[in-house]
């Protein structure tokens, strides 16, 4: 079975080929596929989001295709940034004022909590979706730190650890967190899905 994964960001990539390792699998990313559409992420929850990348590259390249659409969501905040997580800090996209806006709506604040959360939406070439979900819980710290990753993880310390995102080895991170846990999840759920050659579900 052949699935378009949704997605230009080669961190993302890699990291859903490693989990996704199926026997029989082929896997192609949007750069495989000159003709697919460019989708604008403009719902209110992930789960629209990543459902609409997904049915929309299925629908245009006749091929089951795989989205996923994360972010950062505060306690303290009400849950915010959310679903603006890449564009907290306004455009152009940066994650270095992203982090310095959060570090700011967050001084004095004692509650730190925080959790990052995905949702990965599979499409049926008609367009036929069902979405899984996984979520990584933490704290905000005060100040950046580390150097790995990208977006929040230099303030992102996840439970049970005392590094942050940033400070851990990508393998480490990618045991743990919100999209290793909705792949593994994707994978549980789909694999029978996967290894055949279905038409629709
Ligand atoms: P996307 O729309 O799923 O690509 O992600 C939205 C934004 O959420 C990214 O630009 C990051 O700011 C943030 N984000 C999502 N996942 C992570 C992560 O694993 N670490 C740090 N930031 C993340």
């Amino acid at each position: 079975m052949k699935l378009l994964i949704a997605t230009r960001n080669p961190d993302k990539l890699a990291e859903m080929r490693a989990l996704l390792n199926v026997p029989g699998l082929h896997v192609l990313c949007i750069n495989d596929i000159p003709q697919a559409p460019e989708v604008e992420e403009d719902g209110f929850t992930f789960e629209e989001n990543a459902v609409k990348k997904a049915t929309v590259l299925a629908r245009a390249t006749g091929l089951w295709a795989l989205a996923d659409d994360s972010g950062l969501e505060v306690a303290a905040l009400g849950g915010i940034p959310g679903v603006h997580s890449a564009r907290y800090a306004g455009e152009p996209v940066k994650y270095s004022a992203n982090n310095e806006k959060l570090i700011a709506a967050l001084r004095e604040e004692p509650d730190r909590r925080a959790q990052f959360r995905t949702v990965i939406a599979l499409s049926s070439p008609a367009g036929a979706a069902k979405t899984v979900e996984g979520r990584c819980a933490g704290v905000i710290v005060e100040h950046a730190r580390g150097q790995g990753g990208f977006g929040y993880d230099p303030l992102f310390q996840p439970e049970g650890y005392s590094q942050t995102f940033a400070e851990m080895s990508s393998e480490l991170k990618n045991k743990i967190s919100h999209r290793a846990h909705a792949l593994a999840r994707a994978k549980e759920n789909w694999s029978a899905l996967f290894s055949s050659d279905p038409v629709e579900w």
